[in-house]
């Protein structure tokens, strides 16, 4: 008989965007984003963060202020596309824990991918969020937002007997 109570595609999809959020070092805002082909295979994941050779203790993680994050930071969605390296990524999904911006929503729609997964949309009020599902619903790229099957995921690395 089957085993029960193994995690849905979407569980296990969104479940790892947001593993690769933990490894953000950005002190406010940490989103992973999952990139997963037609046929249920991991393309591609990232996080926020500044480019490679951008040293996260030499830049900027501020918010307001003369020195601000914003001009340096690689968006979850946009770096798990370049870290593809190039790969087609036409039809794929892109699982992400917050509702894509517009200038991620560029990048997801001219690299082939056709459906975002998001968890939360709590910026959907902003022009940016406005835009970037204008910009996707023009492109037929459809999104929809995750329900997960469970509360949460535990990963117990204790609990594994050496
Ligand atoms: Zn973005």
């Amino acid at each position: 008989m089957k085993r029960e109570g193994y995690i849905s595609w979407d569980d296990y999809f969104m479940g790892v965007a947001m593993l690769a959020a933990k490894r953000s070092k950005d002190p406010n805002t940490q989103v992973g984003a999952c990139i997963v082909s037609p046929d249920q295979i991991i393309l591609s994941t990232g996080y926020n963060g500044f480019p490679i050779g951008c040293s996260d203790d030499e830049y900027p993680w501020e918010r307001e202020g003369e020195q601000t994050k914003y001009p340096f930071v690689v968006h979850a969605e946009l770096n798990a596309i370049l870290n593809t390296r190039g790969k087609s990524l036409e039809g794929a999904k892109i699982y992400v824990a917050l509702f894509p911006c517009n200038e991620c929503a560029k990048a997801i729609i001219q690299c082939g991918i056709k459906e975002v997964v998001y968890l939360s949309d709590k910026y959907a009020d902003t022009k940016e969020t406005i835009a970037s599902k204008r910009m996707m619903s023009s492109a037929g790229v459809s999104f929809r937002q995750f329900t997960p099957s469970v509360g949460q995921i535990v990963i117990d690395f204790a609990g594994v007997e050496k």
